[in-house]
């Protein structure tokens, strides 16, 4: 029944969570244990201090997870990332790459192998610890119907005219929002002003940054901006992201091309691993699909 009711809920909690990213609010899925009052189980076995410390580590040992249960979907992956990198995650379209950050996030467990974040197994970490420890930037960005002020000041209640400033200046989206006729009191969401995809993202940026968490998980962040919009982007967030893991699944190489490792995921497996510079040496896929959206510019 648990099983059922978590695959019905599965996307909906996704979902939740995509509305909450970056704010303090119970995920669905705790939401729904809660109305069931079944226990998280994940608390009786808790082994990790409360409040968790972490550098940021993380590691997968031969974790391979299935939606279905038996096929395939992610395989056997084995990474392990150095606290402060910048990891870059890309590869053909339904091969893994969002479900490795859903593992990551906690929203599945790997069916075989184990998720490492620094000594802690994900299993023995609380599910609220894990995710104040982590933010998510998707491609699907949910604004509240409130201005633009409360969207970001939901990420973190504490933050200040002067924090909002700097987080949306470094997200690139400061003089978008000092233009507007309201400013920070611009009402956005679906029944406020109309605003870009490309807006969204940055503010989502913004928002990310306000709420400082160790590790930055990005699936796609900046797929509606325009490559100069992006450029200019990456060259802040490279700064600003300094000192915090970061893992950006990326269309555009030119997102990843200075991460410290890309990891080409391919068929539910790490395919290829290295620099960029590494990657295109070794003439594989990564080398192809850098041709082929070299070409296509
Ligand atoms: P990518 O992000 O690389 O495009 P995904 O991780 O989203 O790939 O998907 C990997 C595979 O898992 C795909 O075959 C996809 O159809 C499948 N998949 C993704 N999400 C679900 C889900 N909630 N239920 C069942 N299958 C899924
Ligand atoms: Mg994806």
């Amino acid at each position: 029944f648990v099983a059922y009711f978590s695959q019905l809920f599965g996307s909906l909690e996704k979902a939740q969570f995509g509305l909450v990213k970056g704010i303090e609010l119970k995920p669905k899925l705790e939401m729904i244990k809660e109305i069931l009052d079944v226990n998280d189980e994940q608390d009786f076995e808790t082994t990790s201090p409360t409040p968790l410390k972490i550098k940021g580590e993380i590691k997968f040992q031969n974790v391979s997870f299935a939606y279905d249960g038996d096929r395939g979907q992610v395989n056997n992956i084995n990474l392990h990332i150095k606290p402060g990198h910048l990891i870059g995650i890309v590869g053909p379209s339904g091969g893994g790459k969002s479900t490795i950050l859903d593992l990551l996030l906690g929203f599945y467990t790997p069916d075989s192998g184990s998720i490492f974040l620094d000594q802690y197994n994900l299993k023995e970490i609380p599910l609220k610890e894990l995710r104040s420890k982590m933010t998510l930037v998707s491609q699907d960005v949910f604004l509240w119907n409130k201005s633009i002020k409360d969207n970001l000041q939901y990420a973190n209640p504490d933050a200040s005219i002067q924090d909002l400033e700097k987080a949306c200046y470094e997200a690139q989206i400061l003089d978008f929002i000092q233009q507007l006729p309201q400013g920070w009191d611009t009402v956005v969401g679906e029944r406020g002003v109309k605003i870009s995809g490309g807006e969204k993202q940055r503010l989502a940026i913004a928002r990310a940054l306000l709420r400082n968490p160790q590790i930055i998980l990005m699936d796609e962040p900046t797929s509606a901006l325009d490559s100069k919009t992006e450029a200019h982007l990456q060259e802040h967030l490279e700064r600003i992201f300094k000192g915090k893991t970061v893992i950006i699944v990326a269309h555009r190489l030119a997102t990843i091309r200075n991460a410290d490792s890309i990891l080409v995921i391919k068929d539910g497996e790490v395919a290829e691993v290295g620099t960029h510079e590494e990657l295109l040496e070794r003439k594989g896929i990564y080398d192809q699909l850098y041709r082929e959206q070299f070409q296509a510019n």
